[in-house]
């Protein structure tokens, strides 16, 4: 394992732990004091929206990262975001799920659930699932026994990383082994497969644990084709059931899955529709697509 690797298995294993004592996972800095009973039930998407930003700002050092954002997502909606780097894409999946606080501004999930007043721990056990760019799955464990951890982060009780599964379960889980195209692979270790099946792994992992709402930072980059286009497949077949936002620059991968498409650019939408519409506005070509 990399160092990056074990660095994040380490924080996925203390994750396991604080849910398994009932807690999260941070106690100081500046998300203290906005613990809340997290609630994992229905999402009230009455009014059509899964996710929902209103003139969202955060500045580091002065630097306006997010500039007045606002956008929203509805339920069993794929949304693609694309924008130049340093757009603040990231930074805003950093904002949705609890990573970083905003300055001012508002972030529900559905019409009822105000992401600010949670940690990162409790929006994830929401059901708000991430997939940060590199894979960061358990290289020394099997495909099938890091599925089974997914679950164990889930379940928030469980004492040990060792238990046995539910015929529920164990159904969900072939049920991911096929969708993420490793039921041949369960008993293989993670660290032996390709790039593109250690993305799927990850993709697994955060639908073991069933998101409303999947966020997911540059997907298919350093995949190869062909694991590109089985990736977009993937995520045709996900939405409806779950809420995507994917962020990507790959623009055939784009056209593959997308519906609408939204242009960040200095911390704020700068167009928003068809990736045809997008693509021939004279603002996105000037700072992104370039002539
Ligand atoms: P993108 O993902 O669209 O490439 P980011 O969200 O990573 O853009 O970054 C947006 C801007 O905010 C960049 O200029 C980046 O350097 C800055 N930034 C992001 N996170 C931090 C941070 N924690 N501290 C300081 N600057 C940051
Ligand atoms: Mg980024």
């Amino acid at each position: 394992m990399t160092p990056d690797l074990m660095e994040e298995g380490a924080r996925r294993a203390e994750r396991v732990a604080a849910l398994a004592r009932g807690g999260a996972t941070e106690s100081g800095g500046r998300q203290a004091g906005f613990s809340r009973p997290v609630v994992r039930g229905e999402v009230d998407t009455t009014h059509g929206r899964i996710l929902y930003l209103e003139d969202v700002n955060v500045s580091f050092d002065g630097f306006k990262a997010i500039n007045g954002l606002s956008l929203d997502i509805a339920p069993g909606e794929l949304r693609c975001i694309i924008g130049p780097n340093g757009a603040g894409k990231t930074t805003m999946m950093d904002i949705i799920t609890g990573k970083t606080r905003p300055d001012s501004g508002q972030v529900f999930f559905g019409s009822t659930i105000d992401l600010l007043r949670y940690r990162e721990a409790d929006i994830a056990a929401m059901g708000i699932g991430r997939k940060f760019q590199k894979p960061t799955v358990f290289e020394h464990l099997s495909v099938f026994e890091n599925l089974e951890l997914a679950l164990a982060t889930d379940k928030g009780v469980r004492h040990s990383m060792v238990f046995s599964l539910t015929g529920e379960e164990k159904d969900r889980l072939g049920e991911v082994l096929q969708t993420i195209h490793l039921a041949d692979s369960a008993a293989r270790l993670a660290g032996n497969l390709s790039h593109g099946q250690k993305q799927w792994l990850e993709i697994g992992m955060l639908l073991m644990q069933d998101p409303k709402l999947l966020l997911l930072d540059e997907p298919v980059a350093g995949m190869t084709d062909e694991e590109t286009e089985r990736t977009a497949q993937l995520f045709l077949s996900l939405k409806g059931k779950h809420s995507l936002m994917v962020v990507e620059h790959d623009m055939s991968f784009i056209r593959t899955i997308s519906e609408k498409v939204t242009v960040l650019c200095d911390g704020s939408v700068l167009a928003e529709g068809t990736l045809d519409q997008v693509q021939a506005d004279e603002r996105v070509i000037e700072v992104y697509l370039g002539r």
